[in-house]
């Protein structure tokens, strides 16, 4: 399994050389991405590239960043410099990024190698990475499984041992849902801790960019790099970044106070994910922790609150793709109104047009007080129930995903099934508060069961900490 730390002391200790070990990687992703496709784009140039010049800094003597020569994968919605970004659709294409994220300028600045651009569902509506223009991604650990969605290529990248880090962003879930589903790590950071810019906007008041790793040291180091203040940004908050590294070296749950949410043990949840986690609470609670059971009353809203929500700032934020500015635009018309229905019935999938479709209607007059106005002001409640109890607990823990990873075409026909598969994660992005998947099991059929840690705004550093206790006790 490969970690930041295997392959710098590899690089370090001159047991390989950088542009070797790049090879080497782009070798295993030509023959084993083949079948599972997390990849949409390989920068193989640019990686040997850099991967040269690494080597000239380190032979030089030069100091070197926190990340030399790690290879990492950007999900396809990120901007990459020069580098296409097709958010798996036909409309972006062969869209070329004129510029790079702020999140991506912070992992150059500290030498990492950016591997290629993973597959995910259409512009991040899904959670089976089944709705990409440029085919499904395969789950690593079973084949005819999903990996989860929408950024499932990251997630596969990661569990499949191509890189030991992948970005994505979490809109309602598509971090976390994917890694638990891939047996990795994943973390939805505080909303406006990581900068959004370069990111291409599906919901603008939930979306946050988030890593995959296969260790909590790992997922210290890369948020310690990411996060932070960015003028860019306008929903940036500027609040001083701990230093998340150094936070985990005491590591302590003595005491700590975790809440159970009655809500989301209930119906619909699969047996052997519950008695996982139930197992891991008891454990917990061994180790000193205090367990609790707490109430999150308006849960049983958050799958309709954030379709409403989601899908209208989608509408909004998705018109600019109209075939002036970027990518794909049909030629076979006679005006311009034709051209704009042309290029978007032609350009997306049939669910990037529902959610539009879902969008328009509720933010239209007469419909918007009924519909988007009221999913704001149960979006309020659904936030104030955090509110509430994180006044009490320190931690809320769920599952992650109330089902394993499920089989290929399984949810792809029911669209309605397909969105609660993520109704355990939705309810913290319409809160905006952090949380993280860990793998905590497996169940018979040897797939992997992910348990949700969530905490209270600014707390990455008390997530991580805990989840540290419980991958070091695996
Ligand atoms: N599955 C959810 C949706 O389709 C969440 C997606 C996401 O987090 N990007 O909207």
């Amino acid at each position: 399994m490969k970690t930041i730390d295997s392959i710098k002391n590899l690089i370090l200790n001159k047991k390989i050389t950088v542009e070797n070990l790049i090879k080497k990687i782009f070798e295993d992703i030509e023959t084993r991405d083949k079948e599972i496709n997390s990849f949409i784009t390989l920068s193989k140039t640019k990686a040997l590239e850099k991967a040269a010049f690494l080597d000239k800094k380190l032979s030089n003597g030069e100091p070197v960043g926190e990340l030399f020569g790690i290879p990492i994968a950007i999900k396809d919605n990120i901007n990459v410099k020069n580098e296409r970004m097709t958010c798996a659709s036909k409309i972006l294409e062969n869209f070329r990024s004129p510029y790079n994220a702020t999140v991506i300028e912070k992992l150059e600045k500290e030498d990492a190698i950016i591997i290629g651009k993973t597959n995910m569902d259409e512009f991040a509506m899904g959670s089976s990475t089944e709705t990409s223009y440029f085919g499904i991604t395969k789950n690593p650990l079973d084949l005819s499984r999903v990996p989860g969605g929408s950024s499932g290529g990251s997630a596969a990248s990661v569990s499949a041992d191509f890189v030991p880090l992948a970005l994505g962003s979490d809109t309602g879930g598509s971090i976390r849902q994917p890694a638990s589903f891939c047996g990795v790590y994943g973390l939805k950071p505080t909303y406006g801790t990581v900068s959004r810019y370069g990111l291409v906007a599906f919901a603008s008041s939930l979306d946050q960019i988030g890593p995959f790793t296969n260790s909590i040291d790992d997922m210290a180091k890369i948020l310690n790099i990411i996060s932070g203040y960015d003028e860019k940004d306008s929903t940036s908050i500027n609040i001083k970044v701990p230093n998340f590294i150094e936070e985990l070296k005491n590591i302590d749950i003595k005491n700590k106070t975790i809440g159970i949410p009655d809500e989301f043990f209930k119906e619909g949840l699969d047996n052997e994910i519950k008695n996982i986690i139930f197992e891991k609470i008891e454990f917990l609670e061994k180790n000193g922790a205090i367990i609790k059971k707490i109430s999150l009353p308006h849960t049983e809203y958050s799958v309709s609150t954030y379709y409403i929500v989601a899908s209208s700032e989608a509408s909004a934020n998705l018109a600019r793709f109209d075939g002036v500015k970027y990518g794909f635009r049909e030629k076979n018309i006679k005006n311009l109104l034709e051209e704009y229905t042309k290029t978007r019935s032609i350009g997306f999938g049939n669910e990037v047009k529902r959610r539009i479709m879902l969008g328009t209607f509720s933010l239209s007059s007469g419909y918007y007080d009924a519909y988007y106005k009221k999913a704001q002001k149960v979006r309020n409640l659904i936030k104030q129930d955090f509110v509430n109890a994180f006044k009490e607990v320190d931690f809320i823990i769920t599952p992650t995903s109330p089902s394993i990873a499920f089989k290929i075409g399984e949810k792809i026909s029911d669209p309605l099934s397909m969105y609660l598969s993520d109704i355990y994660t939705i309810s913290v992005n319409l809160a905006g508060i952090p949380a993280i998947s860990i793998p905590v099991g497996k169940n018979s059929n040897s797939m992997p069961i992910g348990m949700q840690i969530i905490g209270n705004y600014f707390k990455e550093a008390e997530i991580l900490n805990i989840s540290k206790f419980l991958e070091f006790n695996k």
